[in-house]
């Protein structure tokens, strides 16, 4: 059996988009019966309920999650409303105790997919299960670890699969908690069609006002679904609280969503691909271009306090023969790398006349 020919078939239960809906964490029983009342109260369309029950924390000493406890809030929210659960598995013990507690559906978080040895003991735990397992894109823009641990998933009788794209860890200071690099999750999507993707929009904005864009995004480009983070008194949340959203607000968003017909045309889907990947990729280069100012500034300074000139000819020739290099090996036209070049350069001296 290899990933690409798995049937899915647990897919066909829920309607599309799948939603996969409620906090970051479980905090207590009230806390967990109040957002799962408020989310069916709103009538959206969110099968499935969300908690964190073991919480994966940058730095230790905050809030690791309440542990066992909250498997016992989960099975109560199915019995009162009727939602399937779904909660992340971080080691042997966890699948054991959620197995046990009868949890509809796991997913491995980010921080665990970094790590093989960790994949494969949560494999073993799981192995033969038939409950769907979602495994969160690793943290580093990685997309072999992000299909080797599906691998090890298969490789012992776990079918029933999916996978979320929740952003890529960068060190650089954007708009996103996690930046989208939607070229890789497009490129998994492209080599696994018959595997579920849904997106996380929460942890890939980490505030709340991109998710419904994240979110159209993805639908626009043929994800199967979202997961999404929702509190009942989210300012109060004790993680993630500034990308949570009641659930009057998921509501509203899951209802705005523009959702496109299955047989929608080969060409749509296409073109909403590739816009993806150019806003993807101009949002990079923005990015780097202000990276480059600011080190631009810098220069400046020190250009400044050592009473050197700005302009240095030497140097900017240096940079356009290499532009120009560049422009050749990658066949783009010479004429309009020197354009794009003396703009930034024009600028560059603008920001160092500044200082
Ligand atoms: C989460 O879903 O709350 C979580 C910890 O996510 P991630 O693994 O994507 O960081
Ligand atoms: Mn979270």
């Amino acid at each position: 059996m290899d990933l690409k020919n798995l049937e899915n078939n647990w897919v066909k239960e829920f309607p599309k988009p799948i939603i996969i809906a409620g906090p970051c964490s479980a905090e207590s029983e009230s806390q967990m019966l109040e957002t799962a009342k408020r989310i069916k109260e709103s009538n959206a369309e969110v099968p499935i309920f969300r908690a964190g029950i073991w919480k994966p924390r940058t730095k230790p000493n905050g809030f690791e999650g309440v542990g066992t406890i909250g498997l016992g809030w989960l099975k109560k929210v199915k019995q009162e409303y009727g939602f399937k659960t779904a909660t992340e598995v971080a080691n042997a013990h966890h699948v054991a105790a959620a197995l046990e507690a009868d949890v509809d559906i796991l997913w491995i978080g980010a921080r665990s997919t970094v790590n093989p040895f960790t994949v494969q003991e949560i494999a073993e735990a799981l192995k033969g299960t038939d409950k769907p397992v979602f495994v969160k894109n690793p943290v580093n823009p990685d997309l072999a670890l992000w299909i080797g641990a599906l691998e090890r998933l298969l490789g012992q009788d776990v079918k029933n699969l999916g996978v979320i794209h929740r952003g890529f860890s960068t060190y650089q200071k954007t708009k996103y908690r996690n930046i989208p690099n939607w070229q890789i999750a497009l490129d998994f999507k492209n080599q696994y069609p018959n595997i579920p993707m849904l997106v996380d929009p929460s942890h890939i904005c980490g505030n709340r006002t991109g998710l419904a864009g994240i979110a159209q995004e993805a639908m626009n480009v043929g994800y199967e679904g979202m997961i999404i983070e929702s509190h009942c008194n989210p300012d109060e949340a004790w993680s993630d609280a500034s990308q949570q959203i009641t659930p009057e607000v998921l509501a509203e968003l899951i209802n705005n969503l523009q959702i496109r017909n299955s047989d929608i045309s080969v060409f749509d889907d296409e073109m909403g691909r590739h816009r993806t990947l150019i806003s993807d990729l101009d949002f990079n280069l923005i990015e780097l271009l202000s990276q480059r100012m600011k080190i631009s500034e810098k220069i400046g300074t020190l250009k400044k306090d050592n009473n050197i000139a700005i302009f240095q000819p030497e140097r900017w020739k240096i940079i356009t023969e290499y532009a120009l290099q560049k422009a050749d090996e990658t066949g783009m036209s010479s004429e309009f790398i020197e354009k794009v070049f003396k703009a930034i350069h024009e600028e560059s001296i603008e920001v160092q006349n500044n200082i």
